[in-house]
């Protein structure tokens, strides 16, 4: 039902602008506008907060289909929900809920969420952004990069650091309203892919923000940064599925229509090889997703699973983009053909919201306590 609702809209809506927006590198507004009207913005989030419901089985089921038509929108809808919405519903107070939340739901304003910078990306804990008490404000200087919808956010959360003395533990979190002054949002241009996505620096200069604006308790925000990793990499998890399952429908579409050697690619073995190998890599990458989903759903020990998920789906979908377009031949690296933008869109999905080379560690520290000799 809900698949069906989001692949009608997605094919509809969404697929016939996404060449014109990559190659423009332009944020679609009606793109955000027709996930909100479904209410694929507030899946997650308590109903009495305006939200959808449902949990993160459903939000992986629209990331993926979203990303199947379009990853630039899946990765917008992502950030959105499962990093900045998400940290505000889960650790926010119930003022801040009552505030933030319900126009973040409805889509009428979309989140942001803040850790990186230019000296800190796996290493999050040297972040160098600092938080200082003022006059009952915390006032914000320092910088952040890559922060996905930050340009289009409503509201954004920040985290800053308020003892750098003693590292982690003086991480704290923000809640940043889209234009406080001192907050300058510069836009990254010239991405490789997901182009259509906004993706921008942030400088804080003495930003001051009210007291009451900071999430949960001082000193805790890397914790809740890492608990929302944690749980957001089921959803870029889910987007890779959908860029795989894109990869998959283009080589076997186009594996019937080309001939060689007087007969279709798909009737030589090699290419159904691939073909074979595609579809494997996108079946598994889905069951991990929705296990690691599910196991979230229903309060059980998961981070591993979403680690794995995340790992296997990002990896396969690159291996998916990379053997569709082989079996595209020369076309596949020109613009008329769908799988040089999948191709593209692909290759960051191994590297934000945890590379492979953290996904590794994560599982390696899990495999080794589970084993102990
Ligand atoms: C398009 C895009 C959108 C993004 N959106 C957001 C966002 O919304 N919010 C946000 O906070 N961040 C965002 N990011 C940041 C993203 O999460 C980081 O880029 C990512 O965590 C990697 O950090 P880095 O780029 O600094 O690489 P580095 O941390 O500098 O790593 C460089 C390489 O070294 C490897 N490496 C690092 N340490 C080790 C180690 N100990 N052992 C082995 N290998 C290691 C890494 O795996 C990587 O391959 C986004 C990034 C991109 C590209």
């Amino acid at each position: 039902m809900l698949q069906n609702l989001v692949r009608d809209f997605a094919e509809r809506e969404v697929m016939p602008r996404s060449a014109e927006l990559d190659e423009k590198a332009e944020f679609s507004h009606e793109n955000w506008e027709g996930m909100a009207r479904l209410g694929l913005t507030g899946i997650g989030v308590d109903p009495a907060y305006g939200g959808s419901g449902g949990g993160f089985r459903q939000s992986s089921i629209a990331i993926e289909e979203m990303a199947r038509a379009d990853v630039a929108a899946s990765v917008t809808l992502a950030a959105h929900l499962g990093l900045g919405l998400e940290t505000i519903a889960r650790f926010g107070n119930e003022e801040q809920k009552q505030q933030y939340v319900p126009s973040l739901a409805s889509g009428k304003g979309i989140a942001a969420w803040a850790l990186t910078e230019p000296g800190s990306g796996s290493d999050a804990a040297a972040m160098q952004t600092t938080a200082t008490r003022r006059n009952g404000s915390w006032v914000l200087n320092g910088s952040k990069q890559f922060i996905t919808n930050a340009e289009v956010a409503e509201t954004l959360v920040i985290f800053a650091n308020q003892d750098r003395s003693i590292g982690y533990r003086g991480v704290c979190a923000f809640i940043v309203p889209a234009g406080t002054p001192g907050m300058q949002i510069n836009p990254q241009h010239n991405k490789m892919g997901i182009r259509a996505s906004s993706t921008c620096e942030i400088v804080l200069d003495d930003a001051e923000i009210p007291a009451a604006n900071l999430i949960g308790e001082p000193g805790m925000g890397f914790r809740y940064a890492m608990d929302i990793l944690d749980s957001s990499r089921i959803s870029i998890a889910a987007q890779c599925v959908g860029i795989g399952q894109a990869a998959l429908e283009e080589a076997v579409r186009y594996a019937q229509l080309r001939e060689t050697f007087g007969r279709p690619l798909a009737h030589h073995q090699a290419i159904q090889f691939k073909l074979a190998d595609i579809a494997t890599g996108v079946h598994s990458a889905r069951i991990a997703t929705m296990h690691a989903a599910t196991l979230r759903d229903q309060g059980l020990p998961f981070i591993n699973e979403a680690s794995m998920a995340k790992l296997l789906a990002s990896e396969n979908c690159n291996k998916a983009a990379y053997e569709a377009m082989q079996i595209h031949g020369g076309i596949g690296i020109f613009k008329e053909s769908r799988i040089e933008r999948i191709f593209r869109d692909a290759r960051v999905t191994t590297i934000y919201e945890g590379t492979s080379e953290v996904q590794r560690m994560i599982i390696a520290r899990q495999v080794l306590g589970q084993y102990p000799v």
